[in-house]
């Protein structure tokens, strides 16, 4: 059960509750099946591939693909004030899909399908006012992590 990016999870337990407390130490978990090796983020706690319902975190690397994007001018209740933006479907190489935010190294204008990116989790606030974003940036764009904490 975890209780940050202002959410409470309203399940008592979940195998891949962990992925918050790594996410908020800015590491990005998927999961790697234990009986097949499928791979995918963000984990799933039972295997799309064969069933197992054993799996092992793994860190990824962020590295992917641009699958699709699109540049969003008439924003939503909530979002004006951040308007145009640009939101990215990026292929992780790892296995997996997410969606990110256009970051401040890549241009709209000069990106296209295809295109190596690097997904960086950006993190703002603390406790349970923390809140989380991933941006889709140049490859090899860093970031700052925490030390690995100790999560069973
Ligand atoms: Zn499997």
């Amino acid at each position: 059960m975890f209780s940050w990016f202002g959410k409470v999870s309203f399940v008592p337990y979940s195998k891949v509750a962990d992925f918050a407390v790594h996410l908020k130490d800015g590491r990005m978990m998927g999961s790697v099946c234990d009986a097949c090796g499928y791979q995918t983020f963000p984990p799933r706690a039972d295997c799309p591939e064969c069933l197992s319902g054993e799996f092992s975190f793994k860190e990824y690397n962020g590295k992917g693909v641009i699958y699709t994007y699109t540049k969003t001018e008439a924003a939503p209740t909530g979002f004006d004030d951040v308007a145009p933006y640009t939101v990215v479907v990026v292929e992780l190489e790892e296995g997996g899909r997410l969606v990110g935010w256009l970051g401040d190294t890549l241009d709209v204008d000069a990106i296209t399908i295809g295109d190596n990116v690097q997904v960086v989790p950006r993190i703002c606030g603390k406790g349970e006012d923390i809140k989380l974003y991933l941006t889709v940036e140049e490859p090899g764009t860093t970031w700052h992590k925490a030390p690995a904490p100790h999560v069973d």
